[in-house]
């Protein structure tokens, strides 16, 4: 097997977690799953970088205190939806998370760059500059005239995923429940639908992943690139209200569009349970599963590094190669890896974006 194959991941919550470690993004740490030492060791080539809003009473005073719970805040609330959060809270927020990636990108030395297109993001990749993508996880930040979302694009933002796990004006997500349908409520709102046309307008990428079920079935209505879920898994194999059904996947299929295979241990799990102590095998019957009913060039990664919690033998960045391993031996090619790895990012993304 090839060890050069770049890796484009769906999704990690690192510009949380080194604020809320107050650890560099340029030195090696035990703490998270990604830093840029570790990436190269990993073979992470770039992927999606949220931008996730905490809810204002769990902020840290002065909004920078190292504070561990938040990191994983995600995977801790199960069963409580909070309330809409104010604007300006989440503009605000939102807007020193994008200011810490453009910092990063610009102390890196041109070793990263925020990518804005398919032809700059295949550069990147095959050239080992490490390759960034603005991505927002919840719309929170974006008010209802799309003034914020005009001013992000143009600073780079290239992904929405509508919601998080919460409700908020545009549409609902699924509360983390299991075992759930991903039918947990209304779909999207009248300005759910709006922004899903102003993003098509601006080619910015949708992602449903955290979308409820009737969310994602207002989206595949009225959406014209390729239907998206950047960190998700198959419901079939683990029932949690965060994964895919089978009749989403054809949806999915039948969009040209792609699933990032998310490895958190408890959207992996037949039972459900938050346990590192999952075998590497696990993802790959994701995987598996997915290419069976997707094919081998709609399926890819969205580890959620950062923001979960993945199976012990990969550990954080470092571990990347292993998995790879694992699939090769199941039976996975170079020509293969490469598409799960990166390739089918690209041609999605080159679809949604234009260029
Ligand atoms: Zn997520």
């Amino acid at each position: 097997m090839d060890a050069r194959i770049p890796i484009y991941d769906g999704h990690n919550d690192t510009l949380l977690s080194l604020r809320t470690a107050g650890r560099s993004f340029f030195q090696r740490s035990d703490e998270g799953h990604v830093d840029l030492p570790r990436a190269r060791e990993g073979g992470l080539g770039g992927g999606l970088f949220a931008v996730w809003v905490p809810d204002p009473d769990t902020e840290p005073p002065g909004g920078r205190e190292p504070d561990p719970a938040a990191a994983t805040a995600p995977y801790h609330d199960e069963g409580t939806m909070p309330a809409p959060m104010p604007l300006s809270h989440a503009q605000r927020y939102a807007l020193s998370e994008v200011a810490d990636l453009y910092r990063l990108e610009a102390a890196s030395d041109g070793q990263a760059k925020v990518v804005r297109s398919a032809a700059e993001l295949r550069d990147c990749l095959l050239r080992g500059i490490f390759a960034m993508q603005l991505h927002f996880e919840g719309a929170e930040p974006i008010d209802r005239d799309f003034d914020a979302l005009q001013v992000f694009h143009r600073a780079g933002l290239r992904s929405l995923g509508l919601v998080w796990s919460r409700p908020n004006d545009f549409a609902h997500g699924v509360p983390f429940k299991f075992p759930s349908s991903p039918d947990t409520g209304p779909g999207l709102t009248d300005a759910g639908r709006a922004l899903v046309r102003a993003c098509n307008e601006l080619g910015i990428m949708l992602d449903l992943s955290h979308l409820n079920e009737r969310g994602f079935w207002d989206v595949a209505a009225i959406s014209d690139p390729p239907l998206v879920a950047t960190h998700s898994g198959a419901h079939a194999l683990s029932p949690s209200s965060r994964n895919l059904t089978d009749k989403q996947l054809a949806a999915i299929r039948d969009s040209e569009g792609m699933v990032g295979v998310n490895f958190h241990v408890g959207f992996l799990r037949a039972d459900g349970v938050d346990d590192p102590d999952t075998p590497l095998a696990t993802i790959a019957d994701h995987v598996d599963y997915l290419v069976e009913r997707l094919g081998v060039d709609k399926v890819g990664f969205g580890s959620d590094f950062d923001g979960a919690i993945p199976p012990a033998a990969i550990g954080d960045v470092t571990g990347l190669p292993r998995l790879l391993s694992a699939l090769h031996e199941v039976g996975y090619d170079e020509e293969a890896l490469a598409k799960l790895a990166y390739q089918n990012w690209i041609r999605v993304l080159r679809a949604t974006w234009g260029r």
